[in-house]
């Protein structure tokens, strides 16, 4: 049996799925699911993200953390905790980074938040003299000073899709025409949730909303605000998100999100303005949303690919300046991602961003 089998017979069954549902059994079904059954980064992979491409990246988030730490008062216990750490990398850099921050490591329990069993041994092998605990999501982080790292985690999270009509709102479903799976609207009915899009959107308008994220957000806001901290997340998306931005990619190639389910990634563009909505109710501070190829210069990105560049010489040469441009220049990654970041509201912002 595949997924789309599987997916066509419980349409026959239950009717139309949300883009939500279908993004879920898509990315994390236990036996299908394209995350849950593979490895999907790099060259022989569908994508590559930030910290699969250089280094600098998690080094550089990494002394942002530390340094943050240390303006806190190097609070000894505190998690180190980040959300779908990927093959570990961005990890294991940050580590060898921030070893030369006396008292980083012996305060620091690594705690990884990972859905994915493959993933998970993965991080295992890669993180294995560092001790990690790994936890199902962040109301079981414990009670304790929070510095968080999540890159490319928020855009694979499930969301619902929303077209607007003259009174109301229409879902966008996913249902069976033909045996092939394809887009249809389920009925006209009012959205409370979506009462403020009503200012800015007009007939015709999608929007998306992701449920998943508000907990997830909640959650570790709260601990920042009640022991101190400060969380990095990185994704692609921006301040307000309007219209489809559901996108699937396999062997670095843009394809139908519907045409193979669970063989390809699935993402959507992050809505930070919401992000940065749930921190503050909670009583955290959020910094201003900052492209990520500022954020990388301020940290010194160039400095560091100087130092690195000092030995190499030809292809190896090469391919870190072109690391370097595809994490920071604004037509490569350095404008489409952003950075968010969050502390508490009496301490300063994490060093590379303003409050
Ligand atoms: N941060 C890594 C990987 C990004 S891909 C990097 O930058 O290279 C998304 C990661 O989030 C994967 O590890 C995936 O398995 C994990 N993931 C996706 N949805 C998740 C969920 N709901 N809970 C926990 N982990 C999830």
């Amino acid at each position: 049996m595949s997924l789309r089998a599987l997916l066509l017979e419980r349409i026959s069954q239950t009717g139309p799925l949300s883009v939500a549902q279908y993004m879920s059994d898509c990315l994390l079904h236990p036996e299908f699911g394209y995350y849950a059954t593979r490895d999907p980064f790099g060259v022989r992979g569908d994508f590559t993200t930030a910290p699969e491409i250089s280094q600098m990246f998690g080094e550089l988030l990494g002394l942002s953390l530390a340094q943050a730490w240390i303006d806190q008062g190097r609070p000894d216990p505190f998690t180190l905790a980040e959300l779908g750490p990927g093959r570990g990398t961005l990890m294991a850099d940050l580590q060898r980074a921030t070893a030369a921050v006396p008292g980083f490591h012996a305060a620091a329990q690594i705690i990884l938040i990972e859905a994915s069993p493959t993933l998970q041994q993965m991080q295992a092998d890669r993180l294995a003299t560092d001790d990690p605990l790994w936890t199902d999501n962040v109301h079981t982080l414990p009670q304790a000073p929070l510095f968080l790292i999540a890159n490319e985690f928020f855009d694979a999270l499930p969301i619902r899709q929303f077209i607007r009509e003259a009174s109301g709102w229409r879902e966008r479903l996913i249902g069976a025409q033909d045996g092939v799976l394809a887009f249809g609207l389920g009925a006209d009915a009012p959205q409370p949730g979506l009462a403020h899009r009503l200012e800015d959107t007009e007939p015709g308008d999608l929007v998306e909303i992701c449920d998943a994220a508000r907990p997830i957000i909640t959650g570790i806001a709260e601990r920042i605000v009640a022991h101190g901290g400060a969380a990095l997340l990185i994704d692609y998306g921006d301040w307000r998100s309007l219209g489809d931005t559901l996108q699937a990619v396999r062997h670095h190639q843009k394809t139908d999100p519907l045409a193979e389910p669970g063989q390809a990634d699935l993402t959507v563009h992050v809505d930070f303005e919401v992000l940065a909505q749930m921190a503050h109710r909670t009583g955290c501070a959020h910094t201003r949303l900052t492209p990520q190829g500022v954020f990388l210069e301020r940290l010194g990105i160039t400095e560091r690919a100087q130092k690195l560049a000092e030995p190499l010489s030809g292809s190896e040469l090469q391919s870190l300046i072109s690391a370097h441009r595809r994490l920071t220049h604004p037509e490569e990654m350095g404008n489409l991602f952003k950075v968010l970041g969050l502390y508490p509201a009496a301490a300063n912002p994490p060093p590379g961003l303003e409050a």
